[in-house]
């Protein structure tokens, strides 16, 4: 099968010839349908944050199950999936806890298997467990989740994660309460996906802050109430000025002014919600005198999602028509397309551009 493979941080993404195993005990074998581009991908891709390759990148697919190795009894053959990152292992303190998000057993691949996919023979890894860009993945049957057939591929591939860690951000992590107000600093594919969840959740006021015009139209569509142009002043007194400091502000940017500015936009009380997939070396600081009037600042893994219960949710609010999916998808390019869809998210002018396999 083909996948888009990084050799190299920095360079392009090579479209590879790939050996897939036959799935193993736990295994589930995916034929891919349809495969988000995500911002992650790109960090990684440009060296911010280091992994190992040879990697097949992608971590927002959706596609039927092709075939389950022994013992797996959530999917069948036929049935339709979503991916989602981080495996539970269901027993560990945190799971127990109801936070599957951050299990901290999560399972996987013990190293003493051999490896699952090869090029020429020689090993290649799958980013975020799931290695998306490429016709098939051999993935834990805890990285799926099933949905209901009667979602389109497209849409349903972006639930994995740029919809999941918005709209949980919002409901899970943030647990914005109607009435509340939110700032979200960044709206692109996770950024509108936290404007529509705070839309969901009730919130009174959504102000949407970005650099891009276009972005922000696409948030007044998806439920910002008004937008701030960043690139035009100060976006922090631009908010304060408008309502006197937020209950919620979400950061989605992960750098570590953007994550500044969203301390500042809070009033008292109020709580900072980081999301953005930061550099591993971004660090930023806070007044402590400010943070002692009650604020507070927390990060958001995936959306707090718990995969089975929050994914099947979601797919619920778009057959419902309480959550827009459709106008997330800027563009459908095929997997040789994939370098040039990156290029299109860095010249900012996208929400997702979607891999569609035939
Ligand atoms: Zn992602
Ligand atoms: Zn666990």
């Amino acid at each position: 099968m083909r996948a888009a493979v990084l050799t190299e941080a920095g360079r392009p993404l090579s479209i590879e010839d790939v050996t897939v195993s036959a799935p193993l005990p736990g295994e589930v074998l995916v034929n891919v349908k349809a495969s988000g581009l995500c911002h992650s991908d790109l960090t990684v891709m440009q060296g911010k944050q280091s992994h190992p390759v040879p990697v097949i990148m992608g971590h927002e697919a959706a596609g039927v199950v092709e075939a389950v190795g022994e013992g797996v009894t959530y999917v069948s053959p036929g049935d339709h999936v979503v991916t989602f990152p981080i495996p539970f292992c269901g027993e560990c303190r945190n799971c127990l806890l109801g936070r599957p998000n951050i299990c901290s057993a999560s399972p996987n691949r013990t190293p003493d298997q051999p490896a699952r996919m090869t090029i020429g023979g020689e090993a290649v890894g799958t980013f975020a467990l799931v290695g998306g860009f490429a016709e098939q993945l051999l993935v834990h049957e805890r990285t799926l989740v099933k949905i209901p057939e009667e979602i389109p591929f497209d849409r349903a591939a972006l639930i994995g994660c740029g919809v999941v860690t918005g709209v949980g951000a919002v409901v899970n992590t943030a647990k914005v309460a109607p009435g509340e107000t939110v700032a979200v600093i960044g709206c692109g594919g996770v950024g509108l996906n936290v404007v529509q969840g705070a839309r969901l959740a009730g919130a009174s006021r959504i102000i949407a802050i970005d650099m891009v015009a276009d972005k922000l139209d696409r948030a007044r569509h998806f439920g910002a109430t008004d937008v701030i142009d960043a690139s035009e002043g100060d976006p922090v007194a631009a908010v304060q000025e408008l309502a006197g400091g937020v209950d919620h502000a979400i950061e989605v940017v992960g750098l570590a002014s953007t994550f500044e500015q969203a301390f500042g936009m809070l009033g008292p009380g109020g709580t900072l919600t980081l999301i953005g997939s930061p550099p591993e070396t971004a660090a930023g600081s806070l007044n402590l005198l400010t943070l002692l009037y009650e604020r507070r600042v927390q990060g958001s893994l995936m959306g707090s999602a718990r995969s089975r219960v929050d994914m099947p949710r979601i797919a619920q609010h778009y057959l419902n028509g309480t959550l827009d999916l459709e106008s997330l998808i800027s563009a459908h390019i095929t997997l040789d397309q994939v370098n040039a869809g990156f290029e299109a998210m860095l010249g900012g002018g996208v929400a997702r551009s979607v891999i569609s396999f035939v």
